[in-house]
């Protein structure tokens, strides 16, 4: 069963078509990445479905969310529906303890235990509850506090945008593990990432190419075809699949 479907969606930005008619479902319960090489287009997918950066709509086509077309929704009622972008807006928080800002973001999670929030991202309660979120944390330690202020929203679904990139929280174990707290909390999954590797801890892959979904399915096949053909930047016509 879906809890996200694309249909057909098209965004132009001031008159460049940047998304050509992506078409995508996600599954409930899965974790699906989307793998495509720089400028495909997927960070701007990721900021449409989220309602970011000022991108609430498609110019044409229809983003479902269980059901409901969310089409136009603001960011907080797309999150009041369960949706979450990781590690986008942290910044408002700068000056809280970690434990207040984990309260802050499981606010309407009733089952909200912080203590296991951060015990799922490998910090240790006791260092850091009354640690402050600012800039004496280090690059990766702010990463794992966001990513357990994202446990502890329990969302419905999660988008993680090249989970990857931070500082020193790259290795396969790290990133393996935040997706398996992420699903072990509920939550679906969907990954954005350039690197094939990424991918393969999915359930399912899609490619992305010049702002269409190009192939979706089995992870390494996906991952292949992203090494073998859109790498070298071979699918230049998305209509050949
Ligand atoms: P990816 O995340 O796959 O690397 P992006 O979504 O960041 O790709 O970008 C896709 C394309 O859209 C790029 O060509 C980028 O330059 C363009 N783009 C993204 N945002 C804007 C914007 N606000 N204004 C103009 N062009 C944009
Ligand atoms: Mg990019
Ligand atoms: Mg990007």
């Amino acid at each position: 069963l879906p809890i996200l479907t694309l249909n057909d969606v098209k965004l132009e930005i001031e008159g460049k078509p940047i998304l050509r008619g992506v078409n995508l479902k996600i599954n409930k319960g899965e974790i699906h990445s989307i793998l495509g090489p720089n400028g495909a287009g997927k960070s701007t997918l990721a900021s449409l479905i989220m309602g970011i950066n000022g991108l609430k709509s498609p110019t044409s086509g229809e983003i479902i969310f269980e059901n409901k077309i969310i089409n136009g929704l603001s960011i907080y009622e797309r999150a009041k529906l369960g949706i979450t972008l990781a590690w986008q807006e942290p910044a408002r928080f700068e000056g809280l303890t970690v434990e207040e800002y984990l309260r802050i973001s499981g606010r309407h999670n009733p089952e909200l235990d912080v203590e296991k929030c951060l015990l799922a991202v490998g910090l240790e309660p006791k260092l850091y509850l009354k640690r402050f979120v600012d800039a004496s944390l280090s690059g990766g330690e702010r990463k794992r506090v966001e990513l357990a202020s994202v446990l502890a929203m329990r969302p419905k679904l999660a988008i993680l945008d090249e989970p990857d990139s931070g500082i020193d929280f790259a290795s396969m174990e790290d990133i393996a593990g935040m997706i398996r707290a992420l699903r072990d909390n509920g939550a679906t999954v969907l990954m954005i990432t350039h690197r094939e590797e990424i991918a393969e801890i999915s359930d399912r892959a899609s490619l992305m190419c010049e702002g269409r979904i190009v192939q979706t399915g089995e992870p390494g096949e996906i991952g292949e075809k992203f090494k073998s053909a859109c790498l070298k930047c071979e699918i230049r016509n998305p209509e050949l699949f």
